[in-house]
């Protein structure tokens, strides 16, 4: 199958094939966006292309066929068989939880649990299209700028093609378990004596200037791959789309990979109706937050600080489509302070669901608007869970402070763990304190 896609510049509109070897607009450095292919069926074909793929789905099934991201080939990137990358990645449950809905003050709560993917979070969508691009265009090194996890997938996807890769992180600010992540997976590593955007500006520069293939989701077919963030879930709902979708933003790739796939998924006659997105900073990070309260007038930049270092970002990359997804959705974006993000997470965690600070800023984000009265009660809301709970676990060696009750020690003694039971006042098991 010979492939029919482009890719365009949204800063100076010139179109280029998609053997294109670079990952930003030749021209002007622009920001390249893929123009969707035409599908071969839409509506209810469309539909019933999809899920057939879902029924077939059996355990023998090879990486492609299994995958939640090349289910939509169609609409992410058609032809690519002979070099698709994959683990496979995505089929990412929708976990129903009454006791975070509860929290967030909506009845029907349901969270996209991304953090469920091979390397623990959803920025492997993007990744096994941009190594599988990389291997159609024959880069011979891939690189990124990351706060931690679009390092470890991109560590992961490069071994597995066999192509080497060069990640960039801000010395002493990566979350452990996501720097020994890339460096198993055989990146090499640089450790940045700066912050993210100082590591997002030199590898931009690097990848122009060393002919490095860039893998962060500035590169179009990032965003191709994290759209099927969307496809699945509205999948998951039957193609009955919810009323809002809550995501925490940084680099603003997801942001803009959820308002392309809904606008296609619209295009193409999967949905009828746009849901709104809501789209969470956190406070200390929170230039597209300020920029939306003005309007979008103009661009801002921030020093970032926040708890949350997946979304410790202060000059966004994907910054003007963002923009454009929460235009065509008619979108909200908000910050919400630390604390916030942390009971938010405290309730996540408490349900048996877990995820890592910055995915809990979309809970924390629906509980605010919420609040504010712009989420109704009777709304129906997904929120995306990006990462996983053991990416960045804040333990203290002792396991005090993680926000769940506290271990006890004990001597190796029955009569201890008598104690502690007698102690456990009606003889339950100890319960999480409840977040109010
Ligand atoms: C990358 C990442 C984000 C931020 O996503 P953007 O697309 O950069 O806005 C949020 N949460 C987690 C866990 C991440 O890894
Ligand atoms: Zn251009």
């Amino acid at each position: 199958m010979s492939v029919v896609l482009t890719v365009q510049c949204a800063k100076c509109s010139r179109e280029f094939g998609d053997r294109l070897a670079i990952a930003v607009c030749p021209e002007c450095n622009g920001a390249l966006a893929v123009v969707p292919a035409s599908p071969p069926a839409r509506g209810q074909a469309l539909k019933q292309l999809f899920d057939s793929r879902v029924t077939a789905h059996s355990l023998r099934a090879t990486a492609y066929e299994a995958s939640g991201v090349w289910r939509f080939r169609e609409l992410v990137l058609p032809g690519a068989e002979a070099d698709v990358v994959s683990f496979p990645e995505g089929n990412t449950p929708l976990v129903a939880s009454d006791a975070v809905a509860r929290y967030a003050g909506v009845a029907a709560l349901r969270l996209k649990h991304e953090g469920l993917n091979p390397t623990g979070s959803f920025k492997d969508r993007g990744m096994t299209v941009a190594i599988t691009q990389a291997r159609r265009v024959k880069a011979t090194a891939v690189a990124c700028a990351s706060t931690g996890n679009t390092s470890a997938s991109l560590a992961a996807y490069a071994s597995r093609a066999g192509i080497p890769s060069l990640v960039l992180v801000p010395h002493g600010k990566v979350a452990p378990g996501k720097l020994a992540q890339t460096i198993a997976y055989g990146a090499r590593v640089l450790l940045v004596r700066g912050d993210f955007d100082d590591c997002m500006r030199l590898v931009r520069e690097a990848s122009a200037k060393l002919g490095v293939y860039l893998a962060n989701s500035l590169n179009p077919f990032r965003i191709e791959g994290q759209k099927t963030i969307i496809f699945e879930m509205l999948q998951q709902c039957a193609w009955n789309a919810p009323d809002w979708i809550a995501v925490p933003a940084g680099n603003l790739g997801n942001t803009s990979a959820f308002g392309k796939a809904l606008v296609e998924a619209r295009e193409f006659g999967l949905i009828d109706r746009l849901p709104r997105l809501i789209s969470v900073q956190a406070a200390g990070a929170a230039p597209f937050a300020a920029a939306f309260d003005e309007g979008f007038v103009r661009r801002h930049r921030v020093k970032a600080e926040t708890i949350a270092s997946a979304i410790r970002i202060g000059d966004p990359a994907s910054w003007d489509r963002a923009v454009a997804a929460i235009r065509e959705t008619d979108g909200v974006v908000l910050a919400v302070g630390d604390d916030a993000i942390l009971a938010a997470k405290r309730s996540i965690d408490a349900a048996g669901v877990g995820c890592e600070p910055a995915s809990a800023a979309s809970v924390a984000g629906v509980r605010e608007l919420v609040a504010r009265g712009i989420v109704d009660s009777s709304h129906r809301v997904v929120a995306v869970l990006t990462g996983h709970l053991l990416k960045d676990p804040m333990p203290q060696e002792t396991g005090r402070g993680v926000g769940g009750p506290d271990p006890i020690d004990i001597s190796p003694d029955l009569s201890e763990i008598e104690r502690v039971i007698g102690s456990l006042g009606d003889g339950t098991l100890p319960t999480v304190p409840t977040v109010s």
